[in-house]
């Protein structure tokens, strides 16, 4: 069968095939055994009737034994029920003395064995041919008389109907087998179909996929058994999530699309109103400078931006090498005191006094204290307190930054970590945010191996907690899981 062929026949023809080989294997033994059961009857049988003829003729003389009426008395004695089987009584030096009256006795004749078993005392057994096809069984058996033989006496039996009862039984057995391995073959190539249909079903869904049609998903065909229903639900599972990314990718183009659109608008306005008219040199420089920040805006957008796609390929190779987390800190913490300064925001480091060194990428994780460090300054009101309390948790340093800001909603706060999101868009957009710190905060964190959660209550402030492992992977390297 070609390789290609279907799995349904070619299963069901290797069964069919492995099946004939243990039925002819198990016919064969049967045959065998009936063979030699029906062999061990019929030389039960010959020699009953060889010794009934060797008593009857232990006392006779062999000398008397040439005459006429000896053999007509023998020939009375013959008494066979068929013509199949027959007799002849030959002297101790080989030669035929008498043969029964059926043809087969004239193919009754000593061999060098034969007659050297029987002249030993042993009876002999012999299945010999006697023309094409036909075959008879011959018992040679010794008459003794006052201790000695005296006699060859030997049976004969045609083998012709035992060998063709045999042949119909070798028929009936290679029929009942074929017919045996036939049906089964049968049966399985239908109960296959159980199973066959049900994958073609899949296989059918799955080539009519497409992006329309993703979310209808696939009924588990019942009756199937669990294998079956587990690749349906896989593939249902499957098509959720690859549902869910394509979600996920418009709408990321669709927020980028946004993001990018709103400064182009502004630049475009504030151009307009420049060329609009006479304007004086300072009007003009005002304009420049507005176009200038929402250059650099966009700018900031398409840096991270960048990032993000390049996280999501797994193209940012984190550096990783032994950090300081106190001087990291405490640098932040002077950075801190200066943003926070026009606000009067007091800024607080709370540190342990033993030296702690991570194994991190120390940019990227510069980049991520100093994003929740100016959030948190960000959003909090003027004359509030921005804490940075770090401590070590068994395997894991955990920086936490509090502040006394403005909060966050139970409902924000899921979200937080979603690109684009912000709570309030055009405050949020008016200090130069753009939705994407926290996504990129928690991509790197990740990479690290950590954690970042928020805790928060609104008009209360806000908590970020980071975890950071203080080893490397065991592989010696972070590796990138895909962002948000
Ligand atoms: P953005 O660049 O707009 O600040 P982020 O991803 O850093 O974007 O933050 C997402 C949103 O989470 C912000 O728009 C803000 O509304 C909210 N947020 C972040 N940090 C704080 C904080 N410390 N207090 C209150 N709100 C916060």
């Amino acid at each position: 069968m070609p390789t290609g062929a279907k799995l349904r026949n070619r299963l069901t023809l290797w069964s069919f095939i492995l099946l004939l080989l243990f039925l002819g294997a198990g016919g064969f033994f049967c045959y065998y055994e009936l063979q030699l059961e029906t062999l061990k009857n019929l030389d039960g049988q010959l020699l009953s009737i060889a010794r009934n003829f060797a008593y009857d003729y232990r006392e006779v003389d062999p000398a008397t034994a040439t005459s006429k009426d000896f053999c007509q008395n023998f020939n009375r004695q013959v008494i066979f029920q068929t013509s199949e089987q027959a007799v002849t009584l030959f002297s101790l030096q080989g030669v035929p003395l008498c043969r029964s009256r059926q043809p087969l006795s004239q193919q009754l004749s000593l061999g060098p064995e034969a007659e050297a078993h029987s002249a030993s005392g042993k009876a002999y057994f012999e299945s010999i041919n006697i023309g094409q096809n036909e075959q008879i069984r011959r018992l040679t058996f010794p008459i003794i008389g006052n201790n000695q033989v005296s006699f060859h006496l030997q049976l004969g039996h045609s083998l012709a109907a035992l060998n063709a009862g045999l042949t119909h039984y070798k028929l009936i057995l290679i029929a009942a087998g074929l017919a045996a391995a036939g049906s089964l073959a049968l049966c399985q190539w239908l109960f296959l179909g159980l199973f066959t249909g049900p994958i073609k079903q899949i296989a059918q869904k799955m080539d009519m996929t497409s992006e329309e049609n993703l979310n209808q998903l696939f009924a588990p065909p019942t009756l199937t058994g669990k294998e079956i229903e587990k690749l349906a639900n896989s593939y249902n599972r499957m098509a959720e999530r690859i549902g869910g990314y394509l979600q996920r990718s418009r709408q990321f183009a669709t927020d980028v699309t946004h993001e990018l659109r709103t400064p182009l608008t502004i630049l475009r306005g504030e151009t307009e109103i420049g060329l609009r008219g006479e304007k004086s040199a300072e009007d003009l420089r005002q304009v420049l400078n507005s176009n200038l920040e929402e250059i650099s805006r966009m700018g900031h957008l398409v840096d991270d931006l960048l990032m993000l796609s390049k996280s999501e390929l797994g193209e940012i190779p984190l550096k990783m090498e032994a950090l300081n987390l106190n001087e990291l800190l405490e640098e932040l913490f002077f950075q801190g005191k200066i943003i926070a300064a026009p606000k009067q925001i007091t800024v607080n480091l709370q540190a342990p006094k033993q030296k702690v060194s991570l194994f991190a990428d120390a940019n990227r994780i510069r980049q991520v204290f100093l994003n929740l460090l100016t959030n948190s300054i960000k959003y909090t009101p003027e004359g509030g307190t921005v804490t940075i309390d770090w401590s070590l948790q068994g395997e894991m340093a955990r920086i936490i930054f509090i502040d006394t800001g403005i909060g966050i909603d139970y409902e924000h706060q899921q979200h937080i970590f979603d690109r684009f999101y912000r709570i309030n868009k055009t405050g949020n957009r008016n200090d130069g945010g753009s939705g994407l710190g926290l996504a990129i905060a928690k991509w790197l964190v990740e990479a690290h191996g950590g954690n970042v959660m928020v805790c928060s209550t609104p008009g209360q402030g806000s908590s970020f907690a980071i975890t950071l492992p203080l080893t490397p992977k065991p592989d010696g390297s972070a590796i990138p899981p895909s962002p948000v």
